[in-house]
């Protein structure tokens, strides 16, 4: 959103920040006292308690659940921020590192974490080390896979508006340069990789050693991901994602090329994807198989999940990998197995699963009765590993930091890369 607006009555004023920099948490803006921001009207999961029982009960291990509890019940932090982003190192597991953005509650949490202690507390027992708490801004660029992904937010996505479910509404914007034009971009690429050094003392984790964009910089990149949220137009994605492409492929880069989206759609514009990518991949943006046309912007609900099934066929037959986005925690569980099971023969990729984290008292009504409990996560972890094997599809970690998977899939270890 841009620098100033106020959007469902909270106002979202920040100092101006130059693309690319994050604020440091020192700096971070204060919540307004009469925010709208969640507090003890949220239900927390009853069953939080339980973890052991649970772990038990459903033959996950105790630390999925325990990952799974904390991403769905969000957390208190002496921090004043509304959203944190940090590395996580359970007590029991110090050894494997994850990557989580979570939203902040003032009460009614179990889960709670102290920036002074690098520490995390379940019911005030020590649960996790922390690393490089920030503030979760929403950021024109980041990198993840050890630094061999770069996700690109072209667009600004903190203008976008209009999903029920949408986070950006709580992170502070750090989008708000131009990148509209071949030039635009390469200022902005050489800006970022000339200036990364300065960068990671404000931003530790999205960072990368310093570099300047050459005839093959970017040839060891594995992956380039399009998260702008909506443009608007097919017209106006399709010239976004071909930019970019081309910016990069001139500069050595021949990883693969992911839109996450869903206005790129015709057959026209699939064959010009088709002909100038080298490795497309398309997610697109479903998010929920029911009130669709309720809970999201009218471009994103155009897509319907007919429409869906008949864009994955058609990208799949044109050599266009196809996965799909899809929030954990809007749907009935019984639609999330119809779902799951429609698309699981149409995707190429593992689905991008989230979390729902609902943020203020409008959002917590949009989520599902049932996803008050516990259970209902779990239910819908193997509710997708049902669906989805035989497939030889797997989760990516270091794809999704909400996921409902963190050390296993479907009873097997989870050993890649994690952030
Ligand atoms: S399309 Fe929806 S979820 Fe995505 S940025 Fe826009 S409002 Fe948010």
């Amino acid at each position: 959103m841009p620098v100033g607006r106020e959007r469902s009555g909270v106002t979202t004023s920040v100092t101006s920040v130059r693309r690319g920099e994050k604020q440091p948490v020192s700096q971070a803006r204060e919540v307004p006292a009469d925010s709208a921001q969640v507090g003890t009207k949220l239900p927390v999961l009853r069953e939080i308690d339980n973890i052991e029982a649970l772990s038990k009960e459903y033959g996950i291990m105790r630390e999925d659940v325990e990952l799974i509890a904390l991403n769905a019940s969000a957390m208190t932090t002496d921090l004043p921020l509304r959203r944190v982003r940090f590395k996580i190192a359970l007590s029991s597991r110090p050894d494997d590192i994850f990557y989580l953005g979570i939203p902040v509650l003032k009460t009614n949490t179990p889960f709670h974490g102290s920036s002074t202690e690098k520490k995390l507390y379940f019911n005030g027992k020590e649960f996790a080390a922390v690393i490089d708490f920030e503030n979760d801004t929403c950021d024109t660029s980041y990198f993840r896979r050890n630094d061999t992904v770069l996700v690109l937010n072209t667009n600004s996505r903190s203008t976008c508006s209009g999903c029920a479910f949408c986070a950006t509404l709580r992170q502070v914007a750090t989008d708000q340069d131009q990148i509209k034009t071949p030039e635009q971009l390469e200022a902005y690429v050489s800006r970022l990789f000339g200036t990364s050094e300065e960068l990671a003392a404000v931003r530790p984790h999205f960072h990368r050693p310093t570099m300047t964009p050459s005839a093959n910089s970017f040839s060891n990149l594995h992956q380039l991901t399009l998260v702008t949220g909506c443009f608007g137009s097919e017209e106006a994605a399709l010239a976004d994602l071909l930019m970019v492409n081309r910016y990069f492929k001139a500069h050595g880069f021949k990883g693969t090329l992911l839109y996450i989206g869903g206005e790129i759609r015709s057959e026209a514009a699939l064959k010009k994807v088709r002909e100038e990518v080298d490795r497309p991949y398309f997610a697109l943006t479903l998010e929920a198989f029911t009130r669709r046309n309720k809970i999201m912007r009218p471009e994103k609900a155009a897509l319907t999940l007919d429409g869906a099934v008949d864009l994955l066929r058609k990208t799949k037959d044109m050599g266009i990998e196809g996965g799909f986005t899809y929030i954990v925690g809007l749907d009935p569980l019984k639609d999330i197995a119809e779902g799951m099971e429609r698309f699981a023969g149409e995707v190429t990729r593992f689905p991008m699963i989230q979390i729902f984290q609902p943020h203020w008292e409008e959002q917590k009504g949009i989520r599902t009765p049932e996803a008050v409990n516990l259970k209902y996560y779990l239910d819908a972890r193997k509710i997708v590993e049902d669906a989805f094997r035989g497939t030889g599809l797997r989760p990516e970690t270091w794809q999704n930091y909400r996921s409902l998977w963190y050390f296993t899939y479907d009873g097997k270890e989870l050993n890649e890369q994690r952030i």
